[in-house]
């Protein structure tokens, strides 16, 4: 048998045993240690973890019961082998009932010796390396600069680092065992992990929201996702939430936002009255152009059309990212898409587009910012009207399904192919060819809608062919409906 790393304690006040044990394990590589009765036997413990206690019963100043028991308390994990002088059935019992792992009688053969100790050597090596494996884990948890906190099936906490008490105040006692949301306070996250908690079997996920701490005093924002965890079985054992920090982040945001902003205003102003002026030029207001100077007053408007647009977008995205359109309200979608219609009837009119908004029986309202939602069909319809050819047809349509409000905006113009779909999301992605040479924009459009939808709950898609047209489907939650985070 391998004993290399085992630790073997003897108590015994028989020095004869002391030494058989001694003769018998040491070859094998084990180290033992002695000790004539139990309470030298604990202090020798106590100095020198053993992983295998070989105890007797009956010896003088603290017997072998009175010492398992203490052993125990102290050390849970250690393996205990009881050696009984009269082997009767009652004191095996007792001792084992006394949380002993196995028992031994005297006078034992070296082969009986090695047979008990043979089948607890696995048993400690497992529980070693749990032991190991659980003080790693919570060195590590512990040493997060990220908040973590943990809960049983049943929603109570069973582990919290110190990172998070100290975001939220707490102490590791007064919360341990205590339901969720007796012990955090923050509705936002307790709410959320009650709804990880409630997952049903083979469809658990992560899921995010957002809460505020304070640390020494200041206010910290808190990205928290949290996450189901399940036993051998598969079956869902807890959760586990883990808050992130990310209050330098949004400092840093609200920062680019008001950079972004003032710059986009500072440029848009004096460009509008560069525009004013070219737009007098090209009037031929101050006189008369020939065919050349027109052609490049008509070049420079469009640059400088292009610029101003840009610097609108940026406004919106940076007025939409600091919230600054307003607070969430119930919405009613129905006059946003006639506003949203009427606002770009003239300019299909233009092109000889029918532009048409058809809304199929009452709308459930949606919890929003109106002039979010606003711009989002403004420029879905805008865009619908930028890439349909002259004469093409253009339709909005809402509708209720699903506890959701499902807009579409249809068009029968450029299309797209699935690359070109992929990308259009994306912030400043703009479709390069021929059909699109002459089409001004700023590729931030969409990238806009995508961000109000999902703040709102929803989601976007887009299906289209090229050459057939495209269509934009918006669906978001009814009020009353938990939303989907994103
Ligand atoms: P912009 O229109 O300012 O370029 P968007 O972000 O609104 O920016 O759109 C990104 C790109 O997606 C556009 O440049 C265009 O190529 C494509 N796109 C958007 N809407 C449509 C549509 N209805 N039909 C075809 N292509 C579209």
């Amino acid at each position: 048998m391998e004993a290399d790393d085992l630790h073997i304690l003897v108590v015994d006040d028989e020095a004869r045993v002391r030494q058989a044990v001694r003769r018998v394990m040491e070859p094998d590589g084990a180290r033992v240690s002695e000790a004539v009765n139990g309470r030298e036997g604990l202090a020798a413990l106590q100095q020198d973890a053993a992983d295998l206690v070989l105890v007797d019963l009956m010896m003088p100043v603290m017997d072998g019961m009175e010492f398992l028991e203490q052993a125990r308390r102290l050390y849970p994990h250690l393996a205990v082998v009881v050696i009984t002088g009269y082997a009767t059935l009652e004191k095996a019992v007792a001792a084992m009932k006394q949380g002993a792992d196995d028992f031994l009688a005297k006078p034992f053969k070296p082969k009986e010796l090695r047979l008990v100790v043979e089948r607890l050597v696995k048993q400690v090596r497992t529980l070693r390396d749990m032991a190991i494996e659980k003080s790693r884990t919570r060195a590590l948890v512990d040493a997060m600069s990220n908040g973590v906190m943990v809960t049983n099936a049943e929603g109570r906490v069973v582990l919290t680092n110190p990172s998070l008490r100290r975001a939220f105040g707490l102490v590791e006692d007064q919360v341990i065992d205590k339901p969720l949301e007796q012990a955090l306070p923050c509705p936002e996250v307790v709410e959320t992990m009650g709804r990880v908690l409630a997952q049903s079997e083979g469809d658990y996920q992560a899921v995010t929201c957002q809460t505020t701490g304070a640390v020494e005093g200041d206010e910290v924002f808190l990205q928290v996702t949290c996450v189901p965890f399940v036993d051998g079985r598969g079956l869902l054992v807890g959760a586990l939430a883990v808050f992130d920090d990310v209050t330098a982040w949004r400092r840093l945001d609200a920062l680019k936002n008001e950079f972004v902003s003032t710059v986009a205003h500072e440029i848009a102003s004096p460009l509008s009255a560069v525009l004013g002026q070219l737009q007098v030029l090209g009037q031929e207001l101050p006189g008369p152009l020939n065919p050349k100077q027109a052609h490049l007053v008509e070049r420079a408007r469009a640059r400088v059309t292009g610029i101003i647009n840009l610097s609108k977008d940026l406004l919106d995205l940076a007025k939409i990212e600091a919230g600054a359109l307003g607070e969430p309200e119930e919405v009613d979608l129905a006059p946003l898409l006639e506003e949203a219609v009427d606002l770009l009837a003239e300019r299909a009119r233009q092109k000889d587009q029918t532009l048409r908004l058809e809304a199929e029986g009452p709308l459930p309202k949606v919890m929003g910012v109106a002039p979010e939602l606003l711009e989002v069909l403004v420029n879905l319809v805008s865009n619908a009207v930028k890439y349909t050819p002259d004469g093409g047809e253009i339709t909005v349509t809402a509708r209720s399904q699903d506890n959701a409000v499902v807009i579409q905006v249809s068009d029968t113009g450029l299309g797209l192919t699935p690359e070109e779909a992929a990308k259009i999301f994306e912030r400043f992605y703009r479709v390069k060819n021929q059909d699109t040479r002459h089409i001004v924009g700023t590729g931030l459009g969409l990238d806009i809608v995508k961000r109000v939808v999902n703040k709102h709950g929803g989601h976007i898609a887009v299906d289209s062919q090229p050459g057939q047209g495209s269509t934009f489907t918006v669906t978001l939650p009814a009020l009353g409906q938990t939303p989907t985070q994103h």
